[in-house]
């Protein structure tokens, strides 16, 4: 039995550990970020133990006169940052943020159009079941009780198949059509889908938890001008917030937004995620243009050099990718659990993840074939294309050499040492992964 020091000091062992660790990994999970040591600081205020229920104004607790300012202040950039009419900066999360769009375009029973989490959806957009057919979860599906149907989609093109998804579109007539996946190769056809649409009296969305930071910067696409009424988003994968979510949408829609967020989904919104969401979307809208274009640099070379030495990299013949994520088949030389585990042990963290055409090969996501491998917080530490090199070739000693993954991951942590310094942010002086001392 520990007695409450040991507990206490036990914690802050792990933690120190857990940042030393990753101080000396080279971080590829295309769903994480590294924060600012600014947004950090704002992230370790007072305002985490406030509560401010309601939109800015019009609060319904006291104590509000600074946190209503900071969030005015982040709903402003949020709108100069995705050019919107309008600005939820409240959703707690990624999922709570697809919540608020389904809570404010549907009603349980309606369909839904969405990716299925095989071609690159994600549980949030589901309804989810295992292999023998049993019901897992899947927020559409077992929280809003939406009736979910898939998209077709196009293997080779690793995109949304559009001619057969409006057939199935005009034969269902959802009420919601979204966008959006965790694999997230090429830009979405959205305006494609606007005739049909409004010929089915759909509303379309676009989830953009992976690419609203590539949004944000102009590289990507652009789901509001396209034809998205709203976008849906966590704020800390290319986006370097933090762990926080948000939804902004055309001006018609505020009010069906504000009240699916308050007083729907949420009660307190974790108001110093949204001061460090603010710094960030300031830190975003100063260098987020440079820096989504080197994370997209850095994906298609990692993709190529992945594939120059030897690994089947997804879409190769279409350039790898269009985003910061790059998926490979590793069926060759074993399961994407196995390879994960063997990565990790050489201090490479990535992602198993299911390809297309897993299911149909009897592979399911506990071993899928391929792996799934993001470049925003590489390039954040200042890595730029000739490093996408290094990374492959890190890779390529564990995967196809089948050499120590102990052994490459002190090469790993050599090659780390000149990269502690976050990039794209205001001067600071902190590293990375520094651990911060208030004790
Ligand atoms: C990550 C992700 C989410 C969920 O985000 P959280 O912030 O983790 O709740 C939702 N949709 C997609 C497509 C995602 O990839």
């Amino acid at each position: 039995m520990m007695n409450p020091e040991e507990y206490y000091n036990k914690i802050f062992d792990l933690l120190r550990r857990h940042h030393n660790w990753f101080r000396n990994c080279i971080p590829l999970i295309a769903s994480e970020n590294v924060m600012s040591p600014a947004a950090k600081e704002a992230l370790v205020s007072d305002f985490g133990h406030r509560y401010a229920e309601g939109w800015p104004g019009e609060r319904v607790y006291a104590g509000c006169t600074y946190i209503d300012q900071v969030e005015e202040t982040a709903i402003e950039l949020a709108k100069k940052l995705f050019k919107a009419d309008f600005a939820d900066v409240r959703p707690i999360s990624g999922v709570v943020a697809n919540l608020v769009v389904y809570t404010a375009f549907t009603k349980p029973g309606d369909k839904m159009f969405a990716l299925a989490i095989t071609k690159g959806g994600h549980i949030s957009m589901g309804p989810l079941y295992s292999t023998t057919g049993s019901f897992i979860g899947g927020t559409a599906g077992a929280v809003r009780g939406l009736n979910v149907k898939y998209f077709a989609f196009n293997e080779k093109e690793m995109n949304i198949d559009v001619d057969k998804s409006i057939d199935l579109i005009k034969q269902e007539k959802p009420r919601l059509i979204m966008f959006g996946g965790s694999v997230f190769l090429f830009p979405h056809p959205v305006k494609e889908f606007v005739d049909v649409a409004n010929e089915v009296d759909a509303r379309i969305a676009y989830d953009a938890a992976h690419v609203a930071g590539l949004i944000a910067g102009g590289c990507f696409q652009d789901p509001l001008r396209e034809g998205a009424e709203a976008v849906s988003m966590s704020t800390h994968k290319t986006l370097p917030g933090p762990q926080h979510g948000m939804v902004v949408a055309k001006a018609e829609h505020s009010e069906e937004i504000k009240k699916a967020s308050f007083p729907g989904l949420l009660s307190n919104h974790h108001l110093h995620c949204v001061a460090a969401l603010a710094v960030t979307l300031a830190e975003h809208l100063k260098f987020g243009e440079e820096y989504s274009k080197q994370i997209i640099r850095n994906a298609k070379k990692l993709g190529e050099a992945l594939y120059e030495r030897g690994f089947k990299v997804v879409a190769a013949e279409k350039g790898f990718t269009e985003s910061h994520t790059i998926l490979v088949d590793i069926s060759e030389y074993g399961d994407g659990a196995t390879i994960e585990k063997e990565l990790e042990k050489a201090n490479i963290i990535l992602n198993r993840n299911l390809l297309p055409w897993d299911i149909r090969l009897g592979r399911h996501y506990t071993a899928p074939g391929g792996i799934r491998l993001g470049t925003s917080e590489v390039t954040r530490l200042g890595m730029k294309e000739p490093e996408m090199e290094s990374v492959a070739d890190y890779i390529r000693k564990v995967v196809i050499d089948k050499r120590k993954p102990e052994e490459v991951a002190k090469e790993v942590e050599e090659f780390r040492e000149g990269y502690q310094k976050i990039h794209y942010c205001f001067e600071t002086a902190r590293e990375a992964y520094e651990y911060l001392h208030l004790r």
